[in-house]
């Protein structure tokens, strides 16, 4: 059944576009899901996290945008993650939220499934309490609706002082 529908979507495509427009979506669709193998990302992450002594509070990440694929109709959805944690024994270098975040995004998925996904991984790579929040327009919705409405979701992993999370909860 399954492919019987995606074969009346490859005759609607193949009917109404131009020659090389399979090869675009090809390409397209290659470029945006190729965030499936942590290999890359696990040897960039290795190389930005730096030894903690002293950073004894809160530390947030805000306003990094990303682009990513919704798995129910391959639509994609955008907007902006917050991050915070609250460091152990690592730190990690800005740019390297950026990069966690292309990484994941990279994929077909839930905007759920992204939020757990950075949040786990940050909190495995840094062993300390990991929050995101992503607030997104999903153009599946905005077709249907003709509404730009905004998504949010939001994830505590880890082990939080009612105190801190309180602060993160009061700046979100
Ligand atoms: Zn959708």
């Amino acid at each position: 059944m399954r492919s019987e529908h995606l074969k009346r979507a490859e005759e609607l495509i193949l009917k109404y576009t131009e020659e090389r427009t399979p090869i675009r979506f090809l390409t397209l669709l290659e470029n945006f899901t190729s965030g499936y193998s942590l290999r890359a990302l696990d040897k960039s992450i290795s190389t930005g996290i730096v030894k903690n002594k002293s950073i004894n509070h809160l530390i947030f990440v805000e306003d990094i945008r990303f682009f990513s694929l919704c798995k129910h109709h391959l639509m994609p959805f955008y907007g902006t993650v917050k991050i915070a944690y609250f460091p152990k024994k690592s730190l990690l270098g800005i740019s390297k939220f950026v990069r966690i975040v292309n990484h994941f995004s990279r994929r077909f998925q839930l905007q759920e499934e992204l939020t757990q996904n950075i949040a786990n991984y940050l909190h495995q790579k840094l062993n300390c309490p990991v929050y995101t929040k992503i607030t997104a327009t999903h153009t599946c919705t905005l077709l249907k609706t003709s509404q730009a409405i905004n998504f949010t979701t939001q994830v505590f992993v880890g082990d939080w002082f009612d105190e801190i999370r309180n602060e993160v909860i009061s700046r979100t």
